[in-house]
Parts: C-alpha cells; structure tokens; sequence
C-alpha cells in the first residue's frame, strides 16, 4: 500500500475544491470620480460610492483621508472635498483597499457583510458563509 504525499494530497484537495471557492467572485467596485479644483480635490460621487459598498460615508472618508494623509470634508452627502491634489488613480486605489478591509469577506470574496460590534471587538460578518474576523474599530 503506497501513502500518499504532501504533494499529491494537496494536488488531489485541490482537484476537489468547487470552483466558486477558487475563483471568488469578482466584486466590482464603483470608481470615484474625481476633479480638481484650485489645490483642492473633488469627488463628486463619494455618498454613492458609500452606499453602494453599504458602509457610512464618514466612516469610508476617515479612512480614506487618513491612508491619503491629507486633510479634507464632505461639502455634502455625496460630494467629498480633500484638501490637497490627488490623482483618482490614487483615490480609487484607497476605496480598493477599504473595501478589501471593511466590506469584501476574507473567506468567500462576497460582499455581504456587516460591521458589528460584539463587547470590546468589532468584527466584520459575512451574511453569505458566515465568516467573522476582528476588524480595527478605530480609525
Ligand atoms: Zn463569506
């Protein structure tokens, strides 16, 4: 009787994976449209973003401001002003990033998730396999 190897048994675990687990579903995220005024930088669709992607606005802008290091508002629910130039090439980069962090589940690759806090952790929970993992509450 021959045992199988490392190699092969993970060949053969490999072969038996349902593709939707391989290849997880491509989430599209919305771009931000972007343009400048003076030094100051506008996006004109950042609420829209924001809903789309099911977390509040000011909670993506934090993070967003704080991963660009650069001042900024939201002159109103849709429209975000940063204080500085920045190219949307750069812009979209930090949505990307925050939706890989708070939205897209590290298990699945779905979108369905939430942000719920439970006692001192904030985890972020996934509604289509039921994921949890501790997420940084604070930005
Ligand atoms: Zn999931």
């Amino acid at each position: 009787m021959s045992v199988p190897n490392y190699e092969e048994m993970l060949k053969k675990a490999r072969k038996e994976l349902p593709e939707s687990v391989i290849f997880a579903e491509r989430f599209e995220i919305p771009k931000a449209k972007g343009h400048l005024e003076g030094n100051k930088t506008i996006v004109s669709n950042f609420g829209h973003i924001a809903k789309d992607l099911r977390r509040p606005v000011n909670h993506m802008f934090k993070y967003i401001l704080k991963e660009l290091a650069t001042p900024g508002v939201m002159r109103d629910l849709n429209t975000a002003v940063f204080g500085t130039k920045v190219s949307a090439t750069r812009i979209n980069e930090k949505i990307e990033q925050y939706t890989r962090t708070f939205v897209i589940c590290s298990e699945c690759g779905k979108p369905d998730t939430q942000i719920a806090k439970e006692g001192n952790v904030t985890n972020l929970k996934c509604s289509a396999c039921g994921a949890k993992k501790p997420i940084k509450s604070k930005i």
